[in-house]
């Protein structure tokens, strides 16, 4: 197994190069966060390629504001309207399509940074692009992970790329733990990773409460900003459940290693605890521009623009133990985690189908940790050989999850 490259043989100098950055999700929060921070530091970074999936009108104020070289649209009607709108503007950038066109801009030889912030599965080719091409990736994509651990992690390794973590939580664990490529947790005096969880929305609902919340209560986050889909998953936990896949990947963390804490305030983003009884914790407000900037300047700390932590006002911190029984897609995610092979693969492809579906108010809120759960005790869990296999893997429990759908609706 493999960790997160950083120290080992890269260079992380900049030598005063303007870097070149591609923005994979750049209309999303994460993209748009990530050129806020870009653009404080107009000496470091410049805007190589923006992308988006179907979101005209989002991706030409970009174009506009960061004239990058490149824009692409998953969308080909999009791409196109997209064009004709930047040409009538003057805006010279070059508009392509399609997943090989975002996978093109993630691997172009001028291109020395990217962003991974596409939401989903969707961000798996992108991503594995700009890893065997060498890149240093930004990621925030956790899909990629959960879906293909192993083969990303190999990719980054092959590619000689660097991968910092985006991710909160595991941006802050990489900011208390030296790296040390391929070595257990135990051979550098690490005793457990303590990833801490907001607890969303729903933290003191009961399960009673919990059979009848909405999508708007769902989609109300105590403390962050952020996507339709990872804002639900934070309500149901299974954003925390994904979160303990990447840290297994990202730090060679058994799943017995990582514990899952609730801090409601997300002040702390998450601690490790060493083997002579240290806690290290990293700290700072709820912004994703934190752990941004510290990905784009690494090593170098660059200024985000985001408050200095008043401890006075948070006043106090609190913590208690998650409750899987309220929160089972906590629960699935870890199971997942110890089937192994494709299992993580199934259970992010079933998420994302009954996110959706709650996004369109067709299932409840506890349907979605039901449907995921009848999906994985039906699928054939097997070893991931490849990411053609994981495609596949990916298609039939989106399938499975539909049918699912399909014949509550009928039952209704
Ligand atoms: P958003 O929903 O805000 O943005 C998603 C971005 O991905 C948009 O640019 C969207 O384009 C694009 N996109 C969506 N579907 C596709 C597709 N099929 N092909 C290509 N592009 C697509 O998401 P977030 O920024 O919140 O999250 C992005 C990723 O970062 C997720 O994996 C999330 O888990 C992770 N993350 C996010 C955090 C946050 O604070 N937001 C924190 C930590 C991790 P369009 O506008 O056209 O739809």
């Amino acid at each position: 197994m493999v960790s997160v490259s950083s120290g080992d043989n890269v260079d992380f100098n900049t030598q005063g190069k303007i870097q070149q950055v591609t923005i994979l999700g750049a209309t999303g929060t994460i993209g748009t966060q990530t050129l806020d921070v870009m653009s404080q530091h107009p000496e470091r970074f410049e805007v190589f390629a923006l992308t988006a999936n179907a979101n005209v009108q989002g991706l030409f104020d970009l174009c506009v504001k960061y004239k990058p070289r490149y824009a692409v649209l998953l969308s080909a009607s999009a791409a196109t309207s997209l064009e004709t709108q930047l040409k009538n503007a003057g805006v010279v950038t070059t508009v392509l399509q399609g997943e090989s066109a975002l996978c093109e801009v993630a691997s172009h030889q001028d291109v020395d940074v990217v962003m991974a912030a596409i939401v989903g599965a969707a961000g798996l080719h992108p991503a594995m692009a700009a890893a065997k091409a060498g890149k240093r990736i930004l990621l925030a994509n956790k899909e990629t992970l959960v879906m293909a651990g192993n083969l990303f992690m190999q990719a980054v390794t092959d590619g000689g790329a660097t991968l910092l973590p985006i991710d909160s939580e595991h941006n802050a664990i990489f900011q208390v733990m030296p790296y040390q490529r391929s070595r257990v947790l135990a051979d550098i005096g690490v005793k457990r990773i303590l990833l801490t969880a907001s607890g969303g929305p729903f933290r003191n609902a009961s399960m009673e409460q919990l059979q009848h919340v909405t999508r708007a209560q769902a989609l109300n986050h105590p403390n962050w900003v952020m996507g339709p889909k990872i804002t639900i998953d934070s309500a149901s936990m299974m954003n925390k459940g994904l979160e303990v896949i990447e840290a297994h990947w990202l730090f060679n963390a058994s799943s017995a290693q990582i514990e899952v804490l609730v801090h409601p305030q997300s002040v702390i983003h998450s601690m490790v605890e060493y083997n002579d009884g240290s806690v290290l914790a990293q700290m700072g407000n709820p912004d994703m521009r934190t752990p941004i900037a510290y990905g784009l300047g690494y090593p170098d700390r660059l200024i985000s623009g985001v408050s200095s932590l008043d401890l006075l006002k948070v006043g106090r911190l609190d913590f208690c133990a998650p409750d899987q029984n309220k929160f089972p897609c906590l629960r699935l995610a870890y199971e997942a985690l110890d089937a192994g092979g494709t299992a993580p693969a199934i259970l992010n492809a079933s998420n994302e189908i009954a996110v959706e579906a709650f996004l369109a108010d067709k299932i409840g809120f506890m349907d979605i940790p039901a449907l995921i759960e009848t999906v994985l005790s039906k699928a054939n869990v097997e070893a991931v050989t490849s990411i053609a296999q994981l495609v596949e893997v990916d298609a039939d429990a989106r399938r499975a999850a539909t049918h699912w759908l399909n014949t509550l609706a009928c039952a209704h």
